[in-house]
């Protein structure tokens, strides 16, 4: 049982696995860059700091061993958190406020917004005390004279490589979190427009896209057609062959009708087992020989589930763009295209009537 589980929150998913990644990259990059510190004060002759470094190797192999085993992630950033603090501090106390130590410090509160503690609660009064104790140390070190004298192109290497080393991290975590939410802002863009049975464009998200086409076609006065398909006795397939076959039919006529329609299609399940396909630049005549094609594939293959071969067919409605014509009206004159074929006994397609016939 992790003993700080209540201070982390509960499910933080692509952002707690995302910290974990980075706190086992972090404490790589620590072990390397202290070892490469220690080595250069041995070269100095400052035996205490090389020993503070070698600490901080031990320090950042644990908090690696932690974090890869998954275990007490909070107390792996705790120990971290408290590595750069006193490394960074006593840093500038023995060699000066000028070598940059301090800078790492600088990363602890923007670390811990992004670390698993709990939102608000935990967070706001840690990165408030570790402002505070930065704040302490700037007052305390920024003048005081430093314990050992470094030669000036030694600090100033120093200086600048922290400087620079920090900036780096700085840029490295503002764009990973960059790329976190643009990631998760496409995977929830792509849950809230997919039907996720069959792939295609659900209801909103056809809506949305047809308003587009429809304003379009409108404009260029081109025709466009839209068809209502609707698979015939589907309740029956249900009750025959159960609901996870019914699924499987859905999933092959959803294929069917990626298969059959062009680039710039929309193809959207509409409800439960009716599907809508929105034909731009197509007269009903047209949109008539695609349904066509699908009423034939999808009548003349079985559908294959476990050991049945289930047949099915399906009806469908054609309405074509008119004058002043919203995506209801056109819906609604393709579904009642729909429901004269489903009269007349199915597996059939039916055209809106002709306006020269109307008139
Ligand atoms: P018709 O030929 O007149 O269209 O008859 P039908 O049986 O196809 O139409 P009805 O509206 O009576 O039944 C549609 C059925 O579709 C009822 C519902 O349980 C089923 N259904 C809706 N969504 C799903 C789904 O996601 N999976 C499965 N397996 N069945 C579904
Ligand atoms: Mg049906
Ligand atoms: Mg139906």
């Amino acid at each position: 049982m992790n003993p700080f589980s209540s201070l982390m929150a509960p499910d933080a998913g692509g952002s707690e696995r995302l910290f974990r990644k980075l706190m086992l990259q972090a404490s790589l990059v620590g072990v390397v860059l202290h070892l490469a510190f220690a080595s250069l004060f041995f070269l100095y002759d400052i035996a205490f700091m090389a020993a503070v470094n070698i600490v901080s190797v031990v320090v950042y192999l644990i908090v690696f061993v932690v974090i890869y085993r998954s275990l007490l992630e909070f107390s792996a950033w705790l120990m971290v958190a408290l590595e750069i603090l006193i490394h960074a501090a006593l840093a500038v106390y023995l060699l000066g406020w000028d070598t940059g130590f301090h800078f790492y410090a600088m990363l602890i509160p923007p670390v811990t917004m992004i670390s698993p503690l709990k939102e608000g609660l935990a967070k706001m009064p840690a990165v408030l005390l570790l402002t505070m104790v930065y704040v302490l140390m700037d007052y305390g070190l920024r003048t005081s004279a430093p314990v050992y004298l470094l030669p000036e192109l030694v600090r100033d290497s120093l200086y600048y490589f922290n400087l620079v080393a920090v900036l780096f991290v700085m840029v490295f975590l503002t764009g990973l979190y960059y790329r976190l939410v643009v990631t998760n802002e496409q995977k929830l863009k792509q849950l809230a427009t997919t039907d996720s049975l069959t792939g295609l464009h659900n209801r909103r998200s056809l809506q949305r896209l047809a308003e587009r086409e429809l304003d379009n076609h409108r404009r260029n006065g081109l025709p466009l057609a839209v068809m209502l398909c609707d698979l015939d006795n589907f309740k029956r397939i249900n009750d025959l062959f159960g609901h996870q076959a019914g699924d499987q039919v859905l999933m092959h006529f959803s294929r069917l009708l990626k298969q059959q329609i062009r680039r710039g299609d929309l193809a959207a399940r509409w409800g439960g087992e009716e599907f809508l396909l929105l034909l731009p630049a197509a007269p009903a005549q047209e949109a008539a020989l695609v349904a066509e094609r699908i009423r034939n594939e999808l009548e003349a293959a079985a559908v294959s589930c476990g050991d049945k071969d289930i047949y099915v067919t399906a009806t469908i409605g054609i309405s074509e763009l008119q004058p002043g014509d919203t995506l209801e009206h056109l819906v609604a004159r393709a579904d009642d295209a729909l429901y004269q074929g489903k009269e007349a006994g199915r597996n059939r397609i039916v055209l809106p009537p002709s306006p020269l016939a109307e008139a």
